[in-house]
């Protein structure tokens, strides 16, 4: 149960405030699946208001089985910094490095009111990763380029070498460069679908493998 005033970031002016509670329902969603039976339980939506630009956001969690340590973790709409998909669908909530989260949560923020800011982060975010997955390159173009011909990145990205030197170049000269929220839009789709396929994915995958053995274990 939430108060009526919560402390929150709006994602729609990426203010931090008292965010006042509008609405209340009360729904059911499918809890659990247990001997081919279902089981759903009660599900609370909580609708909050920001004072500053008037926008509208949603949680929502079960009403007597959390699943979540924080409110922030509830949020339905808008998505914003959340990385990850539900914690049931990966094998593991720590596939996407925990630097990698936070970073992203920091900056998502920013994307609308200051574009530039928000690409030099994103540019270190992809730093970060081409690092990590061991690229090599003198520059980040050239490590995202050799990503991508290795496969690590997903093959249609290298169709878009464009965006990637245009990434690669922002941050660098963001000075003379003047990055719009149009711009930012398109670097944070790119960089999520960076993090899907690196790492997420594997991790979906991971938890698919997990569930059909279990099946085969107890079809035994
Ligand atoms: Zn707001």
């Amino acid at each position: 149960m939430w108060n009526d005033t919560e402390l929150l970031i709006c994602y729609h002016c990426s203010n931090r405030v008292p965010h006042k509670r509008v609405g209340y329902q009360r729904g059911q969603e499918l809890f659990e699946h247990i001997d081919g039976q279902r089981h759903n339980e009660d599900f609370d939506y909580y609708l909050y208001q920001c004072p500053t630009c008037q926008g509208i956001s949603i949680y929502g969690d079960f009403s007597g089985y959390s699943r979540h340590e924080s409110m922030e973790q509830t949020r339905i709409y808008p998505r914003g910094s959340q990385l990850l998909p539900e914690r049931h669908k990966v094998a593991s909530t720590k596939c996407v490095p925990e630097r990698i989260q936070r970073i992203y949560e920091e900056i998502w923020p920013l994307r609308h009111i200051a574009p530039n800011a928000f690409a030099g982060q994103i540019r270190r975010a992809l730093e970060f990763i081409c690092h990590d997955q061991k690229a090599h390159g003198r520059t980040l173009f050239e490590q995202l380029k050799d990503l991508s011909s290795r496969g690590v990145f997903p093959g249609y990205f290298s169709e878009i070498t464009e965006l990637m030197r245009l990434i690669g170049n922002l941050g660098a000269h963001a000075a003379e460069q003047e990055v719009d929220f149009w711009d930012a839009e398109l670097l944070d789709d790119f960089f999520r679908a960076v993090v899907e396929y690196v790492y997420i994915a594997p991790s979906r995958i991971e938890r698919l493998k997990e569930r059909i053995d279990v099946r085969k274990q107890s079809g035994t």
